[in-house]
């Protein structure tokens, strides 16, 4: 009987003992991040009402009243500059469209938008999850239709392990599934993920920031981001992954009487045209410059405050816009809440895409502008096990985000162009952060990684015969004191209750019931 019961103790602490483990072996053993982008989610969207989610989440963790994003205010060029921590200047996503030459003569420019082509400006530039995927020894990326994320990078053309392409038909409960069994694949779990929403993009551009359908869009979020966190504890990730979430920009509701027709001033066909508004490239034909030039500025004399024209050389410096072969001679940008004629076409498709009743009193919104305008501002909140808990951040640049987790992921940066990362929410030691000081602006230099929870320890860093070594000395602990316990009960039993056994033996056949039902108690008297 002793025998038995010591074998049913170990084969139970066994089975539970590891069954706990192979779900910890399930996941990788780096650092995992969770990198969540909602398209133009403004800072002002959360509310104790709309997204009780979010607001507990951001509790749980760390927030920013808002952050910095690029100029210009708009998807790809942030996605990439977040993706990248460079600017638009030197990564070449200067807007949704661009014209781009293989030479230096304007006149052989072609227009491109989205494509491999609009990603690879600068070829020595690398994604995050690039950087991640190339650094191997069991690394692994995946991409959830983050604008950028499905073309291949580096000379090597690397692709990350896991990635979906643009699909709007993939529902937000899909999308996060499938991140999920990223992060759980047996053979190759991923240690870093970039997952995207394109809401409340779509509703704000046509019906506004104020309407209902964007409240709905924000709510469906904040019960996205509840999802995330359940799966994220069903799967036991929920004190492992560490957990960002932000947008691009912001948005800003257009009034249709702030349109401004620029054709009104220049002969549209002495110029081509790139972008969208607020902002425009303009290149002029080949000895049209000095009229295009002129007909904008007596535009702009004619609408003060509401635009501005730039040449190249005159474009803001903090914009970090202007060095690039792909930046325009002339640039057109409007100022909040104004947007030029292009934007016609830009209502008619919004209309048609959601069956809107025309209206000239309809409002639309609309971003791109100035990155110091502050309804362009984007959210930021942080949770999980790197971060710490119940801190409000000053803001920061989203660039400063690149290098920040290239430092908790242990990835060699080799350029000079990064921002400091904004180490004042990770709960690191002061010793680890100062290290990375000297080390950014250096090629070739490893950034350490910190960490100072147990947890994160455990499952950063600790080589896998440890857990075995441990398992096998608990075990060996509980069958020698199974043992000793069941022999000191048994030399109990023979000195004062030798009826018990006996009687029990003799009825358990045909009371079986009885032994059933009746208490411990009972069956010792
Ligand atoms: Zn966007």
């Amino acid at each position: 009987m002793i025998v038995n019961y010591v074998f049913l103790v170990w084969t139970s602490f066994f089975t539970f003992f590891y069954g706990a483990h192979l779900t910890v072996e399930a996941v990788s053993k780096y650092p995992k991040l969770l990198i969540i982008s909602m398209d133009a989610f403004r800072p002002g969207y959360v509310d104790d009402c709309l997204t009780p989610t979010i607001v507990k989440l951001r509790s749980s963790g760390v927030y920013a009243p808002y952050i910095r994003n690029v100029f210009p205010t708009k998807t790809f060029p942030n996605h990439h500059s977040i993706a990248t921590g460079v600017f638009p200047e030197v990564h070449g996503v200067l807007d949704s469209t661009v014209y781009t030459s293989k030479d230096s003569c304007c006149s052989n420019r072609t227009l491109i938008g989205y494509s491999y082509e609009l990603y690879h400006y600068n070829n020595d530039i690398l994604p995050i999850w690039t950087l991640n995927q190339l650094a191997g020894k069991g690394r692994h990326s995946g991409v959830m239709m983050w604008p950028g994320g499905e073309f291949p990078y580096g000379c090597k053309k690397t692709t990350p392990t896991f990635s979906q392409k643009w699909n709007l038909n993939t529902s937000y409960q899909d999308r996060v599934d499938a991140v999920m069994s990223w992060f759980t694949h047996k053979e190759t779990p991923a240690n870093l993920v970039m997952l995207y929403f394109e809401e409340p993009d779509f509703h704000g551009h046509a019906f506004g920031i104020d309407s209902l359908e964007v409240r709905d869009q924000v709510k469906r979020l904040d019960r996205s981001l509840d999802y995330i966190f359940q799966q994220l504890k069903k799967h036991g990730l929920d004190e492992l992954v560490t957990v960002f979430a932000l947008s691009d920009h912001g948005m800003v509701n257009l009034n249709q009487n702030n349109i401004i027709d620029l054709n009104r001033y220049v002969d549209n066909s002495t110029y081509v045209m790139a972008g969208y508004s607020p902002v425009l490239q303009i290149f002029p034909s080949e000895g049209k410059e000095w009229d295009v030039l002129s007909g904008l500025k007596k535009a702009h004399s004619d609408h003060k405050n509401k635009f501005n024209v730039y040449t190249r050389e005159d474009i803001p410096s903090e914009w970090h816009y202007a060095a690039n072969n792909r930046t325009p001679p002339i640039l057109v940008v409007a100022n909040e809440g104004f947007a030029f004629q292009d934007f016609y076409k830009n209502i008619d498709a919004e209309n048609k895409r959601f069956d809107i009743e025309p209206n000239p009193r309809n409002k639309y919104g609309i971003h791109g502008y100035s990155n110091s305008v502050l309804s362009m501002f984007p959210v930021f909140f942080a949770w999980g096990p790197l971060v710490k808990s119940g801190m409000v951040l000053d803001p920061f640049n989203n660039t400063q985000l690149y290098p920040l987790w290239a430092y908790i992921l242990n990835l060699e940066l080799e350029h000079e162009v990064y921002s400091r990362p904004n180490f004042s929410m990770l709960r690191s030691s002061t010793s680890s952060v100062g290290k990375f000081n000297p080390a950014i602006t250096k090629p070739n230099v490893v950034l350490q990684v910190p960490f100072n929870t147990t947890r994160g320890q455990l499952n950063a860093g600790a080589p896998i015969w440890t857990y075995w070594f441990a398992g096998l000395i608990a075990v060996t602990l509980i069958i020698v004191i199974t043992g000793v316990v069941a022999l000191f009960c048994r030399s109990l039993s023979h000195r004062t209750s030798e009826p018990i056994i006996p009687q029990v033996q003799r009825n358990d056949v045909e009371n079986q019931h009885l032994l059933v039902s009746e208490s411990e108690d009972e069956l010792r008297l």
